[in-house]
């Protein structure tokens, strides 16, 4: 007995056919290699699906915690504020003491940072230069 198989056209034995009753002659109509091609297909195709529905969820994802943590952050402003003030408060000394270390072993990549700072805001420290001197002229 001999089948044609509908996907590669080719005629092979029946016992190239899967059994399957949903069809007439109670075969599949594809030969077991075109079966198999096709479930490796299928596999593929699912796997790029599901990897392309993960990513889609976790970009999502990541936006909602980015927003969620700004909307956090914005409500929580005033009280995150305090806590940070809190937190200064608390361990002041402390605080100082490692910034001044941390400048003192990274004094150069420090001062570089800080010229750079100040020809990047040039303009705006002018300006507050000015502003302090005019406060202080109306003050004294
Ligand atoms: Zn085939």
């Amino acid at each position: 007995m001999f089948k044609t198989c509908s996907r590669c056209g080719e005629v092979k034995s029946i016992k190239d056919f899967i059994k399957d009753i949903r069809y007439k002659d109670g075969l599949t109509n594809v030969c077991l290699a075109c079966r198999s091609a096709y479930n490796r297909e299928q596999y593929l195709v699912q796997k790029e699906k599901f990897l392309k529905r993960a990513k889609a969820w976790r970009d999502k994802n990541k936006d909602k915690k980015r927003v969620h943590q700004k909307d956090y952050r914005n409500k929580n402003k005033d009280r995150l504020n305090l806590l940070a003030r809190e937190h200064y408060k608390r361990h002041r000394t402390k605080i100082i003491e490692k910034s001044k270390k941390y400048y003192q072993d990274h004094k150069e990549a420090c001062q570089a940072r800080k010229k750079l700072w100040g020809i990047k805001n040039k303009e705006r420290i002018k300006k507050y230069n000015r502003e302090y001197k005019r406060k202080r002229k109306i003050a004294s």
